[in-house]
């Protein structure tokens, strides 16, 4: 995986954004302040405009840009959070990038995650998207698999993650603050993590 992988997994993460606009920004409507969609909009389209002003050598530049751009420039909680899985991410590539390597990459981005949000699986976050994905790359690198098959595999585990969200009961971020009502919701911010690795079979 070189360069151009990294950079087209990032852009096409930001036209699945764009798309998904709305939907994210109406899940965000219903249990937290209708923002999502606009927030992760704005800080990929700021990230595309780095990467067109200055165009990443490495695998590792191209994540580190886009986490710092992340942290920048979308306000709300899941900017940080994002911008860390790709800054960790980043700090944690060796080049050239195996499918191993970026698996275990992937793993460290969603540990920065837990830690900076003080959350784990379950509690209706992004994480519940993002580890089961980290789960499935691991077993695909164990199972020998291509790139192409384990970042299926991934989007699958990110998506489903995605919706088990919704009879859970959020106890992170804005959405817990509406108790048991956040019920019946799925979570934008996993909505929005399993688009980011729907990105990644995408280009694979
Ligand atoms: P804000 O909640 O500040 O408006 P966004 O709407 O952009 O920010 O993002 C909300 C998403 O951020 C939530 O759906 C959730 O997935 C994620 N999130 C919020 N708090 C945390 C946390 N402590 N740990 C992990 N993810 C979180
Ligand atoms: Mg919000």
């Amino acid at each position: 995986m070189d360069t151009r992988f990294f950079v087209a997994w990032i852009e096409e993460a930001a036209r699945l954004v764009r798309l998904q606009r709305e939907h994210l920004t109406e899940l965000d409507a219903a249990i937290g302040d209708a923002d999502h969609g606009t927030n992760l909009d704005r800080g990929f389209t700021e990230v595309r405009q780095a990467f067109a002003d200055q165009p990443p050598d490495t695998p590792a530049q191209a994540l580190l840009s886009a986490g710092a751009t992340l942290i920048r420039r979308v306000g709300g909680a899941s900017g940080p959070l994002y911008g860390s899985v790709f800054r960790q991410m980043g700090r944690s590539l060796d080049d050239p990038v195996t499918l191993a390597g970026f698996a275990v990459a992937f793993e460290t981005g969603v540990v920065a995650v837990e830690r900076l949000g003080k959350t784990a699986p379950g509690d209706k976050t992004m994480v519940d998207a993002l580890a089961p994905a980290s789960r499935e790359l691991a077993r695909a690198v164990r199972d020998g698999v291509g790139a192409r098959e384990a970042f299926e595999r991934a989007a699958r585990a990110a998506e489903q993650g995605a919706r088990a969200t919704i009879p859970l009961r959020a106890r992170k971020g804005r959405a817990s603050y509406l108790g048991e009502r956040s019920i019946g919701h799925e979570d934008p911010g996993a909505a929005s993590s399993a688009l980011i690795v729907a990105a990644l079979a995408a280009v694979a």
